[in-house]
C-alpha cells in the first residue's frame, strides 16, 4: 500500500539547531505500519541523531496496541528496579511521570509512596491510568502541561524523551517545574551504542519513524546545565540497560528468523550473544541506553 507523503521540510536538530549529514535510511521495521522511508542524520554540532523529516501523520504510527494496557502487573520486576534506581537519588515527595503508558512504574512509585502524577496523550491510557488511581493529565505537549503543574520532587522519562518533538523545551519546562534540589531522570537509547555501529539501519533502537532523535550523554549534559540541572548520575550499566542491551539483540534476532520454529533458538542464542558482548557494551557508555539523573541547583 503505497502512502502519500505529507512531510514537513527537513528539520534541523532538535537539540542545537544546528545541520545534519546523513547517517542511515531505514523503514518502520519494528512495527511495519508502511513501508515508508525515513532517513535519520548526525547533527554536525552536537552529534544528536535524529529523523530527517517528521511525518505530519505520525500518531498513525502509534496502533491501538502500542500500549499494552493490562499488561503493567506482568513487568513489576522491571518497575521495582526502576524505582529502586530513582530512590538513589530522591527518597520520595512528589513524582511526575511523562509517558507512564500502562503505568506500571507510576503504580509501582505510587505504592511506594510517591505522590505521583503523570503526563500521558493517549485516550486509551489515560482512562486506563485513571482507572488504577492515577492521577493523570491528558497532552500531547508535556513542556506546556509541567508549565502550570504545582512543583515536583522527581521527574521522569523511561524511554520517552526520544518520542518528544521538543526535548529543548522539556528540560526547560521539567528545570522550571523542580523544587529546589529536585532530580530529572532521562533513560534513553544511546546514539552510540556499539549495536547501531554494527547494526546501523537494522538497530531497533532506531524505532522509525517514533523515535524522533537519540540525544549523546554529552549533549544531554550540556542541555541540562543550561536549564540549572547539575549531573548526579550517568550510568549505562544499570539493571534496565542491561535489559535494553540483551532486548535488542533479541529483538534483532527473532525479526531475522520469521520461520516460527526457529524463533525460540534464535532468541535464545541472542541471549547468549548479548551475554558475551556485556562487558563490551557497559564499557565507556556504548551499551544500548543509558540513564542520565540530574538534580536542579539548590537556590543561592
Ligand atoms: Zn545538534
Amino acid at each position: 500500500m503505497s502512502v502519500p507523503a505529507t512531510r514537513v521540510a527537513e528539520r534541523v536538530c532538535p537539540v542545537c539547531g544546528g545541520s545534519g549529514e546523513h547517517r542511515l535510511t531505514t523503514t518502520d521495521r519494528n512495527r511495519g505500519i508502511d513501508t515508508e522511508r525515513f532517513a535519520y542524520l548526525t547533527c554536525r554540532t552536537c552529534a544528536t541523531l535524529y529523523l530527517a523529516k517528521v511525518p505530519e501523520d505520525l500518531e498513525r504510527y502509534y496502533p491501538p496496541d502500542y500500549y499494552p494496557l493490562g499488561a503493567e502487573g506482568r513487568a513489576i520486576q522491571s518497575e521495582r528496579a526502576k524505582l529502586a534506581l530513582l530512590r538513589r537519588f530522591v527518597s520520595g515527595g512528589s513524582l511526575i511521570e511523562i509517558g507512564p503508558g500502562a503505568g506500571g512504574f507510576a503504580g509501582e512509585a505510587q505504592r511506594g509512596g510517591f505522590d505521583v502524577r503523570v503526563i500521558e496523550m493517549d485516550d486509551g491510557a489515560c482512562a486506563h491510568l485513571r482507572s488504577l488511581g492515577i492521577q493523570t493529565f491528558q497532552s500531547a505537549e508535556p513542556d506546556e502541561m509541567l508549565a502550570v503543574m504545582a512543583p515536583s520532587d522527581a521527574i521522569v522519562l523511561w524511554h520517552v524523551f526520544e518520542h518528544l518533538a521538543d526535548p529543548v523545551a522539556l528540560v526547560r519546562a521539567a528545570a522550571a517545574n523542580l523544587r529546589p534540589g529536585g532530580v530529572l531522570l532521562l533513560a534513553v537509547p544511546n546514539p552510540r551504542a556499539f549495536q547501531l555501529r554494527v547494526l546501523g539501519a537494522r538497530w531497533p533502537h532506531i524505532d522509525a519513524p517514533r523515535h524522533l532523535q537519540l540525544v549523546p550523554a554529552a549533549t544531554l549534559l550540556r542541555l541540562a546545565g543550561v536549564a540549572g540541572l547539575a549531573p548526579v548520575a550517568l550510568m549505562g550499566a544499570d539493571r534496565t540497560g542491561r535489559d535494553w542491551n540483551v532486548f535488542g539483540w533479541q529483538h534483532l534476532a527473532v525479526r531475522l528468523n520469521s520461520a516460527a520454529a526457529r524463533r525460540r533458538a534464535a532468541f535464545y542464542g541472542a541471549a547468549i550473544l548479548a551475554t558475551a558482548l556485556a562487558p563490551l557494551e557497559r564499557g565507556g557508555l556504548r551499551g544500548s541506553t543509558y540513564t542520565a539523573v540530574f538534580r536542579k541547583d539548590v537556590a543561592p
